[in-house]
Formats: structure tokens, sequence, C-alpha cells
């Protein structure tokens, strides 16, 4: 694992191997958010970085994706938009399916959610095979926002998500090798 300086949140990020299936290593951040410094660190990091790219909306990939993404929108003085998996959200929505490792996943946002030309962030808890975050970006360039860039807690750097993500600036603040 390597980070740019000390974070207490890499001290907290807790490993539970085979879940949610055997073989899968889940990093678990529930450790992070209920650690009030951590919280509040990982929070002002990623408002940090989002601030200097004049954001104008901070998008979040359920579900881990709303814990940091609302407060880093209320740091930054924006609003927050949630992007959910299908069938959630309750007004007009749009729909990107990606495809999974078995079948396909589906993720939707309203369609009055951003407008054309406003700058966004997207975050997310964690970077994997960046399918998810490539799906959210299609949503959100659909609606005429653009994508600024990704804001993540923890990066899988060897399922080389950034790969999938090239033409965007990917923030992690914690990168697993
Ligand atoms: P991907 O689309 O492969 O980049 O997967 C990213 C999404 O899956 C994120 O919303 C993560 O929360 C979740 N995820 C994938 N792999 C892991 C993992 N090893 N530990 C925790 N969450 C994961």
């Amino acid at each position: 694992m390597s980070e740019t300086g000390e974070l207490k949140a890499s001290r907290l990020v807790r490993d539970v191997p085979d879940f949610p299936k055997p073989g899968i290593l889940f990093k678990d951040i529930t450790p992070v958010v209920q650690d009030y410094e951590a919280l509040k660190e990982v929070t002002l990091k990623l408002a940090e970085w989002a601030r200097e790219k004049g954001v104008e909306a901070v998008v979040g990939i359920e579900a881990r994706g709303f814990i940091f993404g609302a407060p880093v929108a209320l740091e930054l003085g924006v609003g927050f938009v949630p992007l959910r998996k299908l069938g959630k959200l309750p007004y007009n929505c749009i729909a990107e399916e990606y495809a999974l490792e078995y079948g396909t996943n589906t993720v939707e946002i309203h369609s009055d959610s951003l407008h054309p030309g406003q700058k966004v962030v997207i975050i997310d808890d964690l970077l994997a095979t960046g399918g998810t975050a490539a799906a959210s970006a299609r949503l959100v360039e659909r609606l005429g926002a653009v994508v600024v860039g990704f804001g993540f807690l923890v990066e899988l750097a060897f399922l080389d998500g950034r790969k999938v993500l090239s033409a965007y600036d990917i923030h992690a603040l914690l990168s697993y090798d």
C-alpha cells in the first residue's frame, strides 16, 4: 500500500477475506467513517482536490459513494447528486448497463439532476476494475455535464481501473498494489 503523507484512514481500512464471495478481499471502509477524525480527514482531502477544479456538483455512486460524496459536497458548497442501482430512484431516469465478471449491472441518474456544461466530480469509496465509474461518467455526460475528475478513498491499482478511465483525472487517497 502506498500513499502520499500519513492518513489516519490508511490504518483503519479493514481487509475482510472472502466477502462477498470466496476469493475476494473486501476493503471495508466502515472503520474509517466510524472515526470522526478519519472521516473528516478524507472529506477535507477529497474536497481540497475537487475545489481546485471549480466543481459545481458532486455525484456519489451508491452506496458507499454517498457516505463520502455528500460531506464533500457540503464542504465545497455545492449540491449532491445520487447515482443509484436500477429501480431505486423515483423520478425520470436515464440508465447505463455495464459488464461484470458474470452478467451485467445497471446504474441510473435522475434526468434533471445535472445541466449541460456543469462541472462534476464523481465520488466512490473504491476503484477496482473501473466498470462502475466508467458507466457513471457516461450517465453524467449524457446529461451534458462535464466530468472533471473521479475521487476515491481506495484504489486497487493491480486491477488497472485507471486504464478504463484514462480520459479522466483520478484522485485516490490510498492505493494498494
Ligand atoms: P469496479 O466497477 O470493479 O471498479 O468496482 C467498484 C465498486 O465495487 C465500488 O462501488 C466498490 O465499492 C465495490 N468494490 C469492488 N471491489 C471491492 C473490494 N475488493 N472491496 C470493497 N469494495 C469493492
